[in-house]
């Protein structure tokens, strides 16, 4: 079933000590929402996260995960050691990891495999660059990443799927989308997948906009009825403005 979301990405931000302090201000002040609020800090973070968060409504989830079992994989980390630690959702596929991590289609779709064979819910990231919005070529190359990396799942692997779409030319830019940019392209996602699938799959999938998002311009944003919420970067280290952002859903 579609839910509204809103996900902080905190990126390499953040030492233990500040991420325990952003966390016990945002508890404080967290509005009540029927949201999902999530966070996702840095992985030597996640245990403190979990246990700061334990009587929280605040999910922490990961920034990333291998697809291997585990071995020989110097720097990565796996799905059961997320599930060990009480983390069951990922973000994989950050245009981040694609741009400086060398992440593929061909990668990112063994670590969705991998991640949902392990019942870990998958937000995963894609989204156009500048260059393809510019020459007309968006719509084909979402259509490209969500076909190599989801379209072979079992229509009943969706209901573990978040989508997050985040051109990255609005990516830690202070360039946004325009909120109507932002639906013609999350109505195409959902159409996209309807036709690869059904409608009860791309009617219950939640499809987030990521890209520059503030307290300024989520509202209106979040009122688009195909955006489902947010993923948020530079604003959800600030606690006063991810709050805001939330109350905005
Ligand atoms: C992101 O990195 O997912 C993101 C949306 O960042 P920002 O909000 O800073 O653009």
């Amino acid at each position: 079933m579609r839910s509204k979301i809103v996900a902080g990405n905190w990126k390499m931000n953040k030492t233990l000590e500040q991420t325990e302090t952003l966390l016990l201000e945002l508890s404080a002040k967290l509005p009540d929402t029927n949201a999902e609020v999530m966070v996702a800090p840095t992985y030597v973070n996640l245990v403190g996260a979990v246990q700061s968060l334990e009587s929280s409504m605040i999910e922490v989830i990961a920034q990333n995960m291998h697809f291997a079992e585990s071995g020989a994989y110097t720097g990565e980390i796996s799905a059961d050691m997320l599930l060990n630690i009480g983390v069951d959702t990922a973000i994989i596929g950050h245009s981040e990891r694609r741009a400086y991590f060398g992440e593929t289609d061909e990668i990112l779709s063994k670590k969705v495999v991998a991640a949902l064979n392990k019942g870990i819910r998958v937000m995963f990231c894609f989204g156009e660059e500048l260059q393809d919005r510019q020459s007309g070529n968006h719509f084909k190359i979402v259509e490209s990443q969500l076909k190599n990396a989801l379209f072979s799942l079992e229509a009943s692997a969706w209901s573990k799927i978040i989508l997050a779409y985040e051109p990255v030319w609005a990516i830690g830019t202070g360039e946004t989308a325009s909120p109507e940019q932002a639906q013609e392209m999350h109505a195409f996602i959902r159409k996209t997948i309807g036709e690869a699938y059904d409608s009860a799959v791309s009617t219950n999938v939640s499809i987030l906009y990521g890209g520059s998002v503030k307290p300024g311009n989520a509202e209106e944003i979040f009122s688009k009825p195909d955006v489902d919420g947010g993923l948020i970067g530079g604003a959800s280290l600030v606690a006063d403005d991810f709050v805001a952002i939330i109350k905005a859903i």
